[in-house]
């Protein structure tokens, strides 16, 4: 008979979620993360604008961005330095959008005014039809290769195991325990299961004969285009369109240009459309005086949300032993060091920082259970 390696805990993706959650739990567990791609970070997690938001997303995440910024800030050994550069967040309205700026302006009035004046003097290129922005200082540029790397290296010094290019197929539970069949031939058997799929976390779920949880996988499309030197666009903050309708922000030599597009789509390897990338440089140039003479280099990713836009983070009712850990949507790196954390803690049925409890009904799998 064939004996079957035995897992505490596998977790299905090898994204910024999946190797994330892995890592805190090899602290205290024997973990064994599987990835369907060659590489990890091969879809979402490698095609992000690496921007650290606090004032973006629900209070939910809101909270878990927070608190994700001191480990950011102060790394453990495993990590490298610098994972976390300041830089602010600026949101840009023209006339017909102050009304957005002002509620925005309510919800959170620690973001600073700013005239359109003391715009062009951080951002030159802004154009005169916009009429105003806010402000939030406290954003910044992660270092998504090396946070990747760094949980990497951490899992792999906890004694777990990373298994790429394999495919889980099957998911059947066998008395205590999870038996996972994956396509190169590999069985394994776990205790618990982390659903870390992203995009496709609700087929994942599916393998265990559980409905889907209406998780939406949106393609978000980038660009860069050059800018002139002179310009010394690299200080400038990440502009934002009041509508979420664009943003852009220094990446290199580079600016990095999106439209925010949010295009439905089903769990696939995200490519980026022609029409997405003029969508993206003509909103870059209703704002900004900048010709854009050639795009350098594009792509497309999906970000994937549950329908009230929150986490979904902790154990499915409908089944012993089984966890989600999806719905990262445009914040998976932002957020991951508190939520691998508190998946972490969920799992070992650990105690969560009291300040965390209230947000735990919104992340529940059981508000999105019909
Ligand atoms: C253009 C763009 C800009 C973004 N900008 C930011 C930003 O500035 N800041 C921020 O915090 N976030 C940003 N995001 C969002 C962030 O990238 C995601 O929230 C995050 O990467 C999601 O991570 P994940 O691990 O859940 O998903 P993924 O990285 O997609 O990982 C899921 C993995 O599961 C694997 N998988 C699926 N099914 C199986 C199976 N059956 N067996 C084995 N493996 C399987 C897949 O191969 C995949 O690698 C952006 C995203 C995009 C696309």
């Amino acid at each position: 008979m064939v004996s079957v390696p035995e897992f505490d805990v596998i977790v299905i993706g090898g994204g910024i979620a999946g190797v994330s959650a892995g890592a805190s739990l090899a602290a205290k567990q024997k973990v064994l993360v599987i990835e369907a791609e060659s590489q990890p970070g091969y879809h979402a997690s490698g095609r992000s604008a690496a921007y650290f938001a606090p004032a973006y997303g629900t209070a939910a995440v809101r909270r878990l961005t927070v608190d994700s910024h001191r480990f950011y800030r102060t790394p453990p050994a495993e990590f490298a330095r610098d994972l976390l550069k300041p830089r602010g967040s600026l949101f840009l309205a023209r006339q017909n959008e102050l009304g957005l700026l002002e509620d925005l302006a309510a919800n959170q009035p620690e973001l600073e005014r700013m005239s359109l004046e003391a715009i062009r003097a951080q951002v030159p290129i802004i154009d005169s039809n916009v009429s105003g922005g806010l402000l939030d200082l406290n954003g910044g540029d992660l270092d998504v290769h090396a946070i990747l790397q760094g949980y990497l290296k951490q899992l792999r010094a906890r004694g777990g195991t990373l298994q790429t290019d394999v495919r889980v197929l099957g998911l059947d539970r066998l008395g205590e325990h999870w038996q996972v069949r994956c396509g190169d031939g590999l069985v394994a058997s776990a205790r618990i299961i982390v659903n870390a799929a992203g995009a496709w976390a609700d087929e994942v779920g599916m393998l265990a004969g559980l409905a889907p949880l209406g998780l939406q996988p949106k393609r978000r499309t980038a660009c860069l285009i050059e800018v002139p030197e002179a310009l010394n666009h690299a200080k400038w903050p990440m502009c934002v369109g009041i509508q979420e309708d664009y943003y852009f922000k220094a990446e290199g030599a580079h600016l990095l240009v999106s439209p925010a597009d949010e295009t439905l789509s089903a769990p696939c390897d995200a490519q980026p459309e022609d029409l997405d990338i003029a969508l993206a440089i003509d909103r870059f140039q209703r704002v900004c005086n900048l010709p854009v003479k050639r795009v350098q280099f594009r792509w497309a990713g999906l970000r994937t949300f549950a329908p009230d836009g929150n986490f979904v983070v902790g154990a499915d009712p409908r089944l012993a032993g089984y966890f989600w850990f999806a719905g990262q949507g445009g914040y998976g790196y932002q957020s991951a060091p508190a939520m691998a954390d508190l998946i972490c803690r969920l799992v070992l049925a650990e105690a969560v920082p009291t300040h965390q409890v209230a947000i735990l009904p919104q992340l529940a799998p059981a508000r999105l259970v019909g």
